[in-house]
């Protein structure tokens, strides 16, 4: 009998099945993982109940999984830097290193990008799955798989700061306290905002933010007047934040991110939402308030590895739910659902 390969495929929506596949052989600069832990994202749901993010679209049969970590079981022929047993964290998104956005660095940009459970491009929720060598990176003994998984959203959160320009003493607005925006408050908080305030619609993921070291909460009321909230959140930041983050993507947050930023200040949009929102640009426009947008990650799995590493952010209360691989389903169905107070389901591939 062939060797164990349980994967977890999204066949269209509300479908996803459990299925052996083939264990593929790494090419010259790849490395075969035992797969360890697998996280649920947002847009894995998402794709799960709409088959589709704007002009991706699921339409064939694709394997899921992107937040991941494994163990190297083998070695491509050319791979010098790893030995069977490592373990990594898997940077998701393999660019094609020649295009001018991939010299330049800013490889989240390429446009021939092979990421991870975006279609037509399989993902690692698999026993075993093969990836290019350098975009693993080996963890630290006393680094977890766990946390190696969680570094795929905290690489958003580096890139959402580095974005920003966070810096010492500044003062931060962060609006949605999913995952997300959970992770910016933490690595807003190692990159020295002396205070940070943070937004959400429901109140456990405030509590949650708090425990993190959110200087302060606000509960968005939906019958609440723009102007009121912007006050409120004047009011709890002690002046204008200098920072803003969005990491809701809803009209009405990126509204508040750029009317609630100080002059001169800087909005950054992670949250992902509708492919056009009305916005007050020309309040953005005589403030000099700076618009900037936030895709992925380029160059952060490092840096957010190391932050993990020294102990300056700790992802692990973030972890709320785990599974087994063969719990995929359940473990979709409770990330869905968001019941039970979840932040982030984790499946154990092995
Ligand atoms: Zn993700
Ligand atoms: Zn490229």
């Amino acid at each position: 009998m062939a060797q164990d390969n349980l994967t977890g495929i999204l066949y269209g929506i509300n479908d996803i099945r459990l299925e052996q596949t083939a264990i593929e052989e790494p090419g010259p600069n790849e490395v075969l993982l035992q797969m360890s832990c697998v996280g649920i994202c947002g847009s894995d749901v998402h794709y799960l109940v709409n088959g589709k993010i704007g002009d991706f679209v699921v339409r064939e049969p694709m394997i899921m999984g992107h937040e991941s970590s494994g163990v190297v079981a083998k070695l491509g022929k050319d791979v010098k830097n790893f030995k069977v047993g490592d373990r990594v964290a898997i940077e998701p998104g393999v660019p094609c290193r020649t295009c001018r956005f991939c010299k330049e660095g800013r490889y989240n940009l390429c446009e021939d990008i092979v990421f991870c459970a975006t279609p037509p491009v399989h993902g690692s929720l698999r026993r075993f799955y093969k990836h290019a060598a350098d975009f693993c990176f080996k963890l630290p003994d006393h680094v977890t798989l766990e946390e190696g998984a969680m570094l795929e959203p905290l690489s958003v959160g580096v890139h959402a700061c580095k974005r920003a320009n966070i810096g010492i003493g500044m003062k931060v607005l962060i609006l949605g306290a999913g995952p997300i925006g959970l992770v910016s408050l933490l690595v807003a908080k190692a990159m020295g905002a002396s205070k940070i305030v943070i937004t959400d619609l429901v109140q456990h993921r405030l509590d949650i933010a708090k425990k993190l070291g959110a200087d302060e909460t606000l509960l968005i009321r939906r019958e609440g007047t723009e102007a009121e909230t912007v006050k409120k959140i004047h009011e709890l930041v002690g002046e204008e934040p200098d920072r803003t983050i969005d990491a809701s993507g809803a009209q009405s947050s990126i509204r508040l991110a750029i009317l609630a930023t100080k002059s001169g200040g800087v909005a950054v949009l992670v949250g992902m939402g509708a492919p056009e929102v009305q916005i007050p640009l020309i309040n953005a426009l005589i403030r000099e308030v700076d618009i900037r947008g936030v895709f992925r990650y380029a160059n952060d799995y490092a840096d957010a590895l190391d932050l993990v590493a020294t102990g300056k952010v700790d992802v692990k209360p973030l972890i709320t739910h785990n599974y087994k691989l063969e719990d995929t389903l359940a473990a979709f169905e409770t990330s869905k659902s968001g019941q039970g107070n979840v932040i982030k389901v984790m499946i154990h591939c092995n």
